[in-house]
């Protein structure tokens, strides 16, 4: 398997080199919006370890970032009065991964609305208004 690129994007995000919109975060997860959201209040869970993907990540690393996930799906449910939630991950280019650091896509969905295109930059103040709203939600 590739090894960890240090260099990759959401690496840098964690080493706050380049910015991002905080929704929750622990010792061990971080989770921030994605700036091009496929759904309104659609945030990515990741792990503060690093790890490229589900095919090399430790029990540890799936089960924080499991319970983050659980955490942040409720507050976004709640948030967007969402239907339901779609919980996604991508592993290696040929399983539809772009950012080579493992990451869980979180979207709140709403009955017979479909998810937007991919690779659509967001508006950023809108994307900022979401994050404060799921992380209003987080008990
Ligand atoms: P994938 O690796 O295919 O699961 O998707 C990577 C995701 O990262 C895509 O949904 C991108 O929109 C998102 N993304 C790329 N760069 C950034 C960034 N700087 N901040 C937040 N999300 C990003």
């Amino acid at each position: 398997m590739t090894a960890y690129d240090t260099d990759n994007i959401f690496a840098k995000i964690l080493r706050g080199e380049i910015p991002s919109f905080t929704v929750y975060e622990d010792d061990e997860t971080y989770c921030f919006m994605d700036i091009m959201p496929r759904s309104d209040g659609h945030c990515l869970v990741i792990p503060k370890t690093p790890c490229r993907n589900i095919l090399d990540a430790t029990p540890a690393q799936l089960a924080a970032c499991m319970a983050t996930v659980s955490k942040v799906a409720n507050a976004a449910k709640v948030a967007f009065n969402a239907d339901g939630i779609t919980l996604q991950q991508f592993s290696e280019a040929a399983g539809g991964q772009e950012v080579f650091h493992l990451h869980f896509h979180i979207h709140p969905r709403h009955d017979g609305l479909p998810l937007r295109p991919a690779g659509v930059m967001g508006d950023m103040e809108v994307i900022k208004g979401h994050a404060a709203a799921i992380a209003a939600a987080l008990t």
